[in-house]
């Protein structure tokens, strides 16, 4: 098995999982990769290796990572940051193929996971499990959301950005520039913080924003409230940066585009 050259597929799979999984979980060891390599037919040290490779390429890492990657893996990496949206609907088909192939029951209950995901989207999927017939674009549309949110709170480690609340069911993978404004940032996860529902919602409805150094700044209105569970949920927070991820730290132009559309001091 050892020197078997890895598919484009096969690559796109490991790229799936690399950004599924926390920095740190990249050893042979970690149950997903034990899982995913059992399907690939390779051993789970020679996937977590590779998921190290694409860690010593990503740029978010800066430089974390063991340096032995192949012009195969630079590539894949590449198309992940020249070509994002069509690359991660890619690496999300090539895994879904993979799981169909192995267990047709699996993809269906995966299916229905993915379904229960999109709460957070303007879709719905209330309908039949997707068929084998669907178009590559409807699959594209249907599996954004998933990568989305995994990827964004993967890299903030399941914490909240703001308050560090460590319970993924209650965190939100928010979007800087809403999608529905500029739907080609969609998928980008340096559009997205990982924030609890609360710091998600006051996030969209612009109570607060960020400046650009990335510390958190309170609309004058919430200021103004100046309660005590208000000060426990936000006036804490004023001033203080917002906690980094491992790896999609959020843009500046898309703050920027938070602070002067969203924000509410940003709007008058
Ligand atoms: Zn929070």
């Amino acid at each position: 098995m050892a020197g078997r050259r890895w598919s484009e597929s096969e690559l796109l799979v490991a790229l799936n999982i690399y950004f599924e999984l926390e920095f740190g979980q990249f050893h042979q060891y970690q149950p997903r990769i034990i899982e995913i390599a059992k399907l690939l037919d390779r051993t789970a040290s020679s996937l977590a290796m590779k998921l190290c490779n694409f860690a010593s390429l990503d740029p978010a890492m800066n430089g974390k990572g063991l340096s032995g990657a192949s012009k195969a893996d630079r590539e894949i990496m590449r198309s992940f940051i020249d070509d994002t949206e069509n690359t991660i609907a890619r690496a999300q088909i090539a895994l879904e193929d993979l799981m169909a192939h192995h267990d047709s029951d699996v993809t269906v209950n995966q299916d229905r996971v993915r379904r229960d995901q999109f709460s957070e989207g303007a879709m719905s999927f209330s309908g039949q499990v997707p068929r084998m017939t669907e178009s590559v674009a409807m699959r594209k549309t249907r599996i954004g959301q998933p990568f989305f949110r995994t990827a964004v709170l993967a890299g903030y480690r399941h914490r909240c950005g703001v308050c560090a609340l460590n319970i993924p069911e209650l965190l939100v993978a928010s979007h800087i520039i809403p999608w529905s404004q500029v739907p080609h940032l969609r998928l980008r996860p340096d559009n997205g913080i990982s924030l609890c529902s609360i710091h998600d919602k006051a996030f969209d409805l612009g109570f607060w924003s960020l400046d650009h150094q990335l510390r958190i700044v309170l609309s004058r209105r919430l200021v103004q409230l100046g309660g005590e569970a208000e000060a426990l949920f936000f006036g804490k927070f004023e001033g203080k940066g917002l906690i980094l991820p491992d790896r999609f730290v959020p843009k500046i132009e898309f703050i920027e585009w938070h602070r002067s559309n969203v924000f509410l001091d940003g709007k008058l």
